[in-house]
């Protein structure tokens, strides 16, 4: 039997207030990385310290407290949403589970007003998921993430499956609840245009490990992984006179189950060295708060 190390070592702080953008590669275990921090997946080695205390291995009795912190929202609200049940009883759940609510006349109340809080109509709770456009379920979905006021928000990729001009209502939406809620946010995905306006800080990801991680503007102005620069090259440019760079990577798609040898980018990598293709470059500090995980910058 094969295994598959969807995310392997990694070490991220992730501060209070702030948000974290982790971006990479679809399969680079980036969503692996979100489930795990809020324990919805269970991590077979390592800490997950959330404020001050180990949540890796506690029972799930003993994270219930921690449920109500730690919240997701997916990619598509359309399978995340259940179906069957209308908008009000849906996220009347959280809210009566957790105690925040005492009855259901108590919840109706807390309902009515986060719909308006996420741009929706209190007369909306009758209605079922597929009475509504993608932005508003997608808006149901973060409203029924931040009904319990969490701390921290696990944010999977959730305007990929949006129109543009949805995208940006949504990017608008979450800024304003941070604000309100004091919340942290993991943000995962792969649109760089869309991480690099919401992040503080950001994290590249590489077949299950950190590659390089900053600020916002530290990675992005100044990219110093390889892999980095090649994501950046590929990104779209919204001007048809700018020529593209031709983008540095050789070579195809990784295998996550047979990961290469030595730094697991040599195989598409142009400054590889016969080092690289033996050991695995160690994360280091290159300016304050900047880190890369590759030979160019070991002294
Ligand atoms: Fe490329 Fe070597 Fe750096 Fe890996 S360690 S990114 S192969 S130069």
């Amino acid at each position: 039997m094969a295994y598959i190390r969807a995310v392997d070592g990694i070490s991220l702080e992730v501060k209070k207030n702030e948000t974290y953008g982790l971006v990479g590669e679809s399969g680079c275990g980036k969503t692996t990385a979100g489930k795990t921090i809020i324990r919805l997946l269970n991590p077979t080695d390592g800490k997950v310290i959330f404020d001050g205390v180990d949540i890796a291995k506690l029972k799930e009795k003993d994270l219930k407290p921690f449920r109500t912190k730690m919240q997701i929202v997916f990619q598509d609200p359309m399978s995340s949403l259940n179906p069957r049940m209308t908008i009000g009883n849906m996220l009347s759940e959280p809210l009566l589970f957790h105690g925040i609510a005492k009855n259901k006349k108590e919840a109706e109340k807390i309902i009515g007003g986060l719909l308006e809080e996420v741009g929706l109509k209190a007369y909306h709770v009758d209605r079922y998921p597929h009475q509504f456009s993608g932005g508003q379920r997608q808006r149901i979905a973060i409203a029924r993430a931040v009904s319990v006021r969490p701390s921290l928000i696990v944010l999977d990729e959730p305007t990929s499956a949006l129109d543009v001009s949805v995208q940006a209502q949504i990017i608008n939406l979450l800024k304003k609840l941070q604000e309100e809620l004091e919340a942290t946010y993991i943000f995962i995905s792969h649109n760089l245009a869309v991480v690099r306006f919401i992040s503080d800080r950001v994290g590249i990801m590489y077949l299950g490990r950190l590659v390089e991680e900053g600020k916002v503007d530290q990675v992005f102005e100044n990219p110093l992984h390889p892999y980095t620069k090649a994501l950046l090259e590929a990104a779209p440019i919204p001007d048809p006179r700018k020529k593209r760079e031709r983008s540095m990577l050789i070579g195809g798609t990784p295998n996550v189950i047979a990961r290469p040898t030595g730094c697991f980018f040599h195989p598409r990598c142009k400054y590889r060295t016969k080092l690289c293709e033996q050991e695995y470059p160690e994360f280091v500090e290159v300016e304050e708060g900047h880190k890369v995980a590759c030979f160019l910058y070991h002294k």
